[in-house]
Formats: C-alpha cells, structure tokens, sequence
C-alpha cells in the first residue's frame, strides 16, 4: 500500500469481504445495549422527524430510527455497504426506506432533503484524509439539512492515540460483535491502521487519519454549525483523557 492514502481508499476498503462481515463486528444487539437510547433521546429532544443517516453501513441505524418511527432516508459511498443496508432493511420489515450511494462531497444529488436531522456515527470520519475533504463533507450536511437542523457526528478519541495514552484496547461501542477484536495502531503520523479480527482466522484492516478534538470541532464550526457540544463515551460531563469516543452535536442557524 501506499503511504499517500485519500478519503477514496474507502471504497476499496469496503469494497472486500470486511462488508459480508460488518454484521458481526458490530453486533446489532450488544451496539444497541452499548449505546442505549443516546441518539434517539436525542432525535427526540430536536423534535426531529426527517432523518438522514449519511454513514449507514449496513444500516444499523436506519433501522433503529425506522424502529423508533422516524422518516429515515439511508446513504452511504461503498455500493457494497449499501447493498447489504438495502437487504437488511428489507428483512426488518423496511423495504421501502430510501437507501442510496452517495459520497459525503456529492450528497445534494442524490439525497437533497431537507432533513431535520444528518447523523454520520461510527467513526466514519476518520476515512476523510484532507482538510479540503472535511470540509465538503460539512458543507454538504450544511446544505441538506433545513434550517434550525441537528448534526450529529461521532468519532473515536483520537488525541489519546496521537498522545500515546490511549490503550488501544477492546472497548469499542461500534463493534461489540461477540468475535471481534479490534485494535488501533499509530501507523504514521497522520494515519492509525484499525485491524479487525474476526474468530481465529479472518483479519481486515481499514486506515483513518486520527482527526483530533480540536480540528473536528474547529471544521465543524468552520462549517456554519453553530450551538456545538461534545459527548464523551456518551456523557456531558467526561474527562477527555479517559472516554473512547467523542460525539458532536451542533446545529444549522
Ligand atoms: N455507520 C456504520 C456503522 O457504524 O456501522 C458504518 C461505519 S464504517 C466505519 C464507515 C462508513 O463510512 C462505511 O460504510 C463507508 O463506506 C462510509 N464512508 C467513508 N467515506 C465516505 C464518503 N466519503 N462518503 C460516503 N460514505 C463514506
């Protein structure tokens, strides 16, 4: 591989057999114990109904939110995420749910709104490996949400590994899968390698660049979000030298 990774490496990433196993690293019930109702609650508080939700995957959380009532539209760049999003969907009971590709930089074509709500979580930001990049991702949830809109973006703590005090251990909210075992390395100075392992054999690897607090709340901002507050490992009031992952919360004036 080559040390010159771009925000495109994503569509090789899960263009591979990682996709047939995305269902079992997350592990749809422990993720829904793990994260109990935070982005519902959430959801809720807004008085959200139009949601998008711009990272699915394989759409876990179009169906927690197809679950809890709410009008979900599902987007994701890797057509291979989005085909198994599509069949999960339909087998909980939701073919109808609009669920498409669409990379963050080029969204307003494919899924205009407006929402009332764009949620991008399971620290999928972390494939976006230039500034210009975050910022035209930000640009485009700007663009289709309406106004007075919800952002919600999740990402791991990032500045414990760049600082060498993160354990780099197991606790993953994303992906509880009973088999998986995920683990972080600093592999340069802009890119930490993820290496899932999968029972004893199967063993994938996605890289991300390790945006810290700072420049994802600085983006975010830069962005026209206004009104930001940061989660740790789900609580408001955290030591951000201890939690796993941060989320952000801001809205559209
Ligand atoms: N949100 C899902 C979850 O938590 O299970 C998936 C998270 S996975 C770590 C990151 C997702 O972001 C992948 O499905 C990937 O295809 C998507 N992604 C990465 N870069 C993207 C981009 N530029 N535009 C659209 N989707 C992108």
């Amino acid at each position: 591989m080559s040390n010159a990774v771009t925000s495109d490496q994503y569509l090789d990433e899960y263009g591979t057999g990682l996709v047939g196993r995305w269902d079992d690293l997350v592990g749809w019930e422990a993720r829904s114990k793990s994260e109990g109702a935070f982005f519902l609650d959430l959801l809720r508080e807004h008085g959200a109904r139009r949601i998008l939700d711009a990272a699915t995957g394989t759409g876990f959380h179009a169906v927690a939110f197809a679950d809890a009532g709410y009008d979900v539209t599902a987007v994701d760049g890797a057509p291979e995420m989005v085909a198994r999003a599509r069949a999960n969907l339909a087998a909980r009971g939701y073919p109808g749910v609009a669920c498409e590709v669409a990379d963050w930089r080029d969204l307003a074509a494919t899924a205009p709104g407006p929402f009332d709500a764009v949620v991008c979580l399971g620290n999928s930001f972390g494939h976006l490996f230039s500034e210009a990049d975050l910022a035209a991702s930000l640009r485009s949830f700007y663009e289709v949400l309406s106004p007075g809109g919800l952002f919600v973006l999740d990402s791991r703590n990032y500045d414990r590994v760049l600082d060498g005090t993160a354990s780099c251990g197991n606790r993953n909210y994303c992906c509880v899968g009973n088999d998986a075992d995920v683990s972080l390395e600093l592999s340069g100075p802009e890119r930490v390698t993820i290496t899932y392992k999968i029972g004893c054999s199967d063993v994938y690897r996605i890289e991300t660049h390790p945006w810290r607090r700072a420049e994802l709340s600085a983006a975010i901002s830069g962005a026209g979000f206004r009104g930001l507050e940061v989660h740790g490992d789900f609580q408001a009031d955290f030591d951000p030298a201890s939690v796993e992952f941060f989320v952000y919360i801001a809205r559209k004036p």
